[in-house]
């Protein structure tokens, strides 16, 4: 099978960039020794170890002994809601309904886990946060909020700034999963107000295999895995090979803040002229989340009552890449928890299908998805439109999600 022309599902990973594959390789053939060992081969190991925790506490504006190195963000976030499971002698954890798949998993998990609460904070139909029920929810029986700082789905922003205030007013931590945000916007971990914060370096240019969770400091959080490193706080010779990726990768995103502009700028254009351009030749064309704050360079999209796998086959043979709801969720034919929780219904959230771009998306790839989906889909889309489940109506109408 030919690799598709055309990449746009950067949220379900990124190509890495030449300077990580560079430094990858470079850790396997240099500095490959144990960094826990005492002879010069492992000093040079613990020294590239120190290199690579310093350009990423550098990205994200924390402390390098804030960086606790994972698999990824789904052990990030794991140890995160485990931890905080009793913590400070508290046993209610609240978790956005937004979260990613294997964090709705972990959650239900505890749940189940005599004495521990698990509050769901809802969503609102534009796909953000239900801010009254999170009020409602956020206690002084709360040890931790978790929410996502953007959907992977519909690229919806989270009010980070504003939960961190409510939690730390009940005394609550809160763990930000800032998976996405991280190569698409600035993401700071001193300025958002988080005391625990996950991510993977796949979603940014880096390898996979490979995160992070952002400890704050003094805060003497527990270990999953007991064993010496990463100041004992996650047992385990240490994936170098994978770090000095992530590093490289979080290098980077050193970008001045012009340049961050420009780069969130670029992704946001190509995306906005996508949407209008898909909406202008098809009616019927919903965009999901489009009236809250997003990432700038995601899209998801329902084309009336087509099914995702109808518009994914249609993009593939255009050699387009794009998911239907999560990756980690395509294949299945599961309907996005998220897209429920916006109040869609299972047939409609069937049909949701994401575009993601990066900043190497080019004009000409948009015009190529532009000139070519609309005539693919629109003879499809009539002949459903007659069909009950027809959405054409309802993206017409306000209120749809309700
Ligand atoms: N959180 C979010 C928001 C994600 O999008 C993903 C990956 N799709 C994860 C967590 C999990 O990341 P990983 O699979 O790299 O552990």
């Amino acid at each position: 099978m030919s690799a598709p022309a055309i990449y746009l599902d950067h949220n379900a990973t990124t190509r890495p960039l030449p300077q990580v594959i560079d430094a990858v390789a470079q850790a396997l053939t240099q500095t490959w020794a144990n960094p826990s060992s005492q002879h010069d081969l492992g000093q040079q190991a613990r020294s590239a170890l120190m290199q690579a925790r310093a350009a990423v506490a550098r990205m994200l504006n924390c402390k390098p002994a804030e960086v606790v190195f994972t698999s990824g963000a789904t052990e990030a976030y794991a140890m995160a809601l485990r931890g905080a499971v009793g913590f400070n002698g508290r046993q209610a954890l609240v978790i956005s309904e937004a979260e990613h798949s294997s964090a709705r998993k972990l959650g239900t998990q505890l749940s189940k886990q005599p004495g521990t609460t698990v509050r769901w904070v809802g969503l609102m139909p534009d796909g953000s946060l239900d801010m009254v029920q999170a009020r409602e929810f956020i206690r002084d029986d709360v040890s931790l909020v978790s929410v996502m700082a953007a959907n992977n789905g519909t690229g919806v922003l989270m009010p980070l700034g504003e939960l961190a205030r409510l939690a730390h007013a009940q005394g609550a931590l809160l763990h930000v999963d800032a998976t996405q945000q991280i190569g698409k916007l600035p993401f700071d971990f001193a300025a958002c107000g988080a005391d625990l914060v996950s991510l993977s370096a796949h979603k940014f240019g880096g390898p996979k295999g490979v995160g992070a969770l952002l400890v704050r400091q003094g805060l003497n959080w527990p270990s999953m895995w007991p064993g010496s490193q990463e100041r004992a706080r996650r047992g385990g010779t240490e994936n170098l090979p994978g770090i000095a990726g992530m590093a490289a990768a979080a290098q980077a995103l050193m970008l001045t803040p012009e340049a961050w502009l420009a780069r969130a700028a670029h992704m946001a254009q190509l995306r906005d002229q996508l949407e209008q351009g898909l909406a202008h030749a098809l009616p019927g064309v919903q965009i999901l989340g489009e009236h809250a704050p997003r990432l700038p360079n995601t899209t998801m999209l329902r084309f009336g009552s087509l099914h995702a796998e109808q518009v994914l086959k249609a993009l593939e043979k255009l050699g387009v890449a794009a998911s239907s709801g999560a990756a980690c969720s395509s294949g299945g034919t599961e309907p996005s928890h998220v897209l429920l929780a916006m109040g869609l219904e299972r047939d409609e959230a069937l049909g949701a299908v994401r575009l993601s771009l990066g900043p190497d998306t080019a004009a000409t790839d948009i015009l190529t998805v532009l000139q070519h989906l609309p005539p693919a889909l629109a003879p499809l889309m009539q002949t459903s439109s007659s069909s009950p489940l027809s959405s054409g109506q309802s993206a017409a109408s306000p209120g749809v999600f309700a």
